[in-house]
């Protein structure tokens, strides 16, 4: 393999993985079935340098250096945690004694945090997010070989330039799409639009590229992004509440993301409460609680009336990073509508 920058010692790729938590670096009892001890185990504990020592074959890939920027689980991930890593990874990005970065990461955010990484590192780098449905002490654990992947993955210098790319499973999926979509199973993480590539023998092999803005074509530079501003959001359900939607107006949201049925509509008895939000100052922004599909300006609600975007294909826990990043430059929801649809 070819070092992707100036030559150095070794000649390989100087990939720094940072560890911030999650599954890969938990621990449980094992079990005696294939699967046994994957459910109970205690998450965040195995250090970034000895996920490192357990994987004997990432040698031979890279000079890898380990930095443990978080131990947690990543339900515990706050919007300060997504602007410190976002900060590290643009900053490591940034050295050129650095080729890559690899994020080990728990999996129930994973795909917030690569979304997040997506849009607001300014780099061609290849940044490879991955982690494990089990703990490294379940009888078929996937922590090793997910590792051994994404290294591999972000060492290749064909990684470069896709934006933040999600390695689990054999699976390259882009950070502008994944998503969990199982809670337990391996193959848990799915893209919409389908992945980007394999893991084929060791090596990536790519079948398509991101079409939207990203990288060094966002306009969102994690160097100029102080803090996030507050975006509610509401997942869709029979009998709802219109005071679900105030408190977050109360709280302060500039902005909720209204997860509707099917197409993002929303429920006729809602309509007139809501349309209140705007004089408010908070903007609806409606995506699917499908999690899959886009949403169409216009067709069943008229948003040009209501002063309302839609999130065109995003899913709701992406949408409210979108228009958090889309609001830290303008409340104008014809500015916002346009973020929508160019990322
Ligand atoms: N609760 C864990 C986490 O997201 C789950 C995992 O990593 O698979 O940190």
């Amino acid at each position: 393999m070819r070092a992707m920058q100036s030559p150095h010692a070794s000649n390989q790729p100087r990939v720094v993985l940072l560890g911030t938590g999650g599954t890969i670096a938990g621990s449980g009892t094992s079990g005696a079935a294939v699967g046994a001890g994957s459910a109970a185990y205690q998450s965040a504990v195995v250090t970034a340098q000895d996920l490192i020592a357990g994987v004997p074959g990432l040698s031979a890939l890279a000079e890898l250096q380990a930095e443990q920027i978080f131990q947690i689980d990543s339900a515990d991930f706050t919007d300060e945690h997504l602007l410190r890593l976002a900060r590290r990874v643009a900053a490591l990005c940034a050295r050129a004694d650095v080729d890559a970065v690899v994020i080990t990461h728990g999996t129930d955010t994973m795909e917030e945090t690569a979304y997040f990484l997506h849009l607001t590192v300014p780099s061609g780098k290849p940044i490879v997010l991955t982690g494990a449905m089990r703990p490294g002490t379940a009888l078929a654990a996937d922590g090793p070989a997910n590792l051994l992947h994404a290294v591999a993955v972000a060492a290749h210098p064909s990684s470069a330039g896709r934006g933040v790319l999600v390695v689990m499973n054999e699976e390259i999926h882009s950070g502008r799409d994944v998503a969990k979509a199982h809670s337990l199973r391996m193959d848990a993480f799915a893209s919409p639009h389908g992945a980007l590539g394999a893991v084929v023998e060791g090596a990536p092999r790519w079948y398509r590229r991101v079409e939207r803005a990203h990288g060094k074509t966002s306009e969102f530079d994690i160097d100029r992004i102080d803090a996030l501003p507050l975006v509610g959001l509401v997942a869709s359900h029979g009998n709802m509440r219109v005071e679900i939607y105030d408190s977050w107006a109360a709280l302060g949201a500039r902005a909720i993301v209204h997860a509707g049925f099917g197409g993002g509509t929303v429920p006729d008895y809602l309509k007139a409460p809501l349309a209140g939000l705007r004089a408010r100052g908070v903007l609806l922004v409606r995506c699917s609680r499908t999690g899959d599909g886009p949403v169409v300006r216009n067709a069943s609600i008229d948003d040009d009336a209501h002063g309302w975007v839609v999130a065109d294909d995003q899913n709701a826990p992406r949408a409210r990073l979108l228009a958090a990043l889309a609001l830290s430059r303008s409340s104008d929801p014809a500015a916002v509508q346009a973020v929508f649809l160019r990322y």
